[in-house]
């Protein structure tokens, strides 16, 4: 298996890595997870161990002391510590993102300057695209950079963006032009550490997704000098931005993946020791169908989410795989955590059940990376490009 850097990492490393993560979860995760969810605390502690355990450089290459996963590693390494908590995957996928955007389209005085620092989680961070008025409408941000000297002076504001309040630098997206037509073109990505000029408006309250924090960023008068500007040109920030959607979608799969196993495996238990009536319940056929349901949705996410990672992992362009295993994992998400609420009865309606999170949390995996109604025409779209009459 090649990473985007060429390295290999051959099955056992790739198995050793996973039995790793499945102990940390174990010991350290799936004890805490029901309070820190409950109480929306943030596990600072866990941060410290996904420091220590490589996860803020999973996917940065080894030149810069990141792990250097190929995508098929990483998704697996996703979706198992999803099926334990989902949030707080979001504490390193957001933050590999800024990463990925700096070694991708980033200067060789970038990369030297900031992936280090990202691969060791010193500086932790995500990616602030969306606005009050424009999140799947990219291209309708207002934000703005006015070029002032060396320097760029940047006005507006962002909102929902994961690690907002925690982290400490974003790829921060603005219209350097906003007269541009086509208006991507006067689109650029900065780096955007936080500094004088850069507030948490507030952070936002969720229905799901607790413990890590999603907050509104407000920019006043920032100033930050060209050298922040990623690969130093201007117009090229909605293709940057963009460029990492292909991984940003099977990262959201492997999430669904995840939560779609774990609403799967807490069934299936309760299944066989519930006994109504003097019999398990899942003697019952509407019991059964439920279940057969279940499991069929649950593979096919995985099956769909490696195929899009082994596609990606061997250079090909993958939107249309990525966008499938996107769309349907983060359905089967859903659809099998209110599946595994109805088989809990009123358990799975209780905060003493792991049940009611997995169910406040799938939602979100339809929504981010590009809602679930746009999936299906970008799907639709490749699909015809691809099969031309
Ligand atoms: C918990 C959480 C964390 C997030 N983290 C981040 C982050 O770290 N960084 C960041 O930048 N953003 C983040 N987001 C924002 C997220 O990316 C946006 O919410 C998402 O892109 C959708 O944008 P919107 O909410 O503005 O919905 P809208 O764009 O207003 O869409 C509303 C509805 O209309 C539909 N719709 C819109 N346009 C079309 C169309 N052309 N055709 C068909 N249907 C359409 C949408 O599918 C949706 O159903 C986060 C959101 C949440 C909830």
């Amino acid at each position: 298996m090649a990473t985007a850097t060429g390295q290999r990492i051959d099955a056992l490393d790739e198995a050793q890595l996973l039995r790793t993560i499945d102990r940390w979860l174990e010991k350290e995760v799936r004890p805490i997870v029901r309070k820190y969810d409950h109480d929306d605390l943030y596990p600072a502690e866990l941060v410290e161990q996904m420091k220590e355990l490589g996860l803020f450089g999973a996917t940065i290459s080894p030149e810069y002391g990141g792990l250097g996963l190929p995508a098929a590693t990483y998704a697996k390494l996703v979706m198992q510590i999803s099926s334990a908590w989902m949030a707080i995957t979001g504490i390193f996928n957001s933050h590999l993102m800024l990463a990925l955007a700096i070694e991708k389209f980033g200067t060789p005085m970038q990369k030297a300057r900031w992936l280090p620092k990202l691969a060791s989680g010193q500086i932790r961070g995500g990616l602030a695209l969306t606005e009050p008025d424009a999140g799947t409408d990219l291209q309708g941000i207002r934000m703005t950079a006015r070029a002032d000297g060396g320097d760029y002076v940047i006005n507006g504001t962002k909102t929902w963006i994961s690690n907002g309040v925690e982290g400490s630098c974003f790829a921060l997206l603005v219209k350097t032009d906003p007269q541009a037509d086509p208006r991507y073109k006067g689109m650029s990505l900065f780096i955007a550490p936080k500094q004088a000029g850069l507030h948490v408006g507030r952070k936002l309250e969720k229905l799901g997704y607790k413990s890590i924090d999603s907050a509104e960023l407000v920019f006043e008068d920032y100033r930050v000098p060209k050298d922040h500007l990623i690969g130093e040109a201007e117009g090229q920030g909605f293709f940057q931005a963009t460029g990492g959607l292909e991984l940003g979608r099977i990262n959201v799969a492997a999430r669904g993946v995840g939560i779609a196993e774990e609403a799967l495996r807490l069934a299936t238990q309760y299944a066989q020791l519930r006994k109504p009536f003097g019999k398990p319940i899942c003697e019952h056929q509407a019991i059964q169908l439920k279940l057969g349901e279940m499991v069929t949705r649950a593979r096919a996410a995985r099956l769909l989410t490696l195929d899009a990672a082994a596609a990606f992992d061997r250079g090909e362009r993958c939107d249309l795989e990525a966008g499938m295993a996107k769309f349907h994992a983060s359905e089967a998400a859903l659809e099998n955590s209110i599946e595994a609420m109805r088989i809990h009865g009123a358990y799975g309606y209780s905060k003493e059940y792991d049940v009611e999170r997995l169910y406040r949390d799938a939602p979100l995996t339809c929504i981010g990376e590009g809602t679930n109604e746009m999936q299906r025409i970008v799907i639709s779209r490749q699909w015809i490009k691809r099969n031309p009459a």
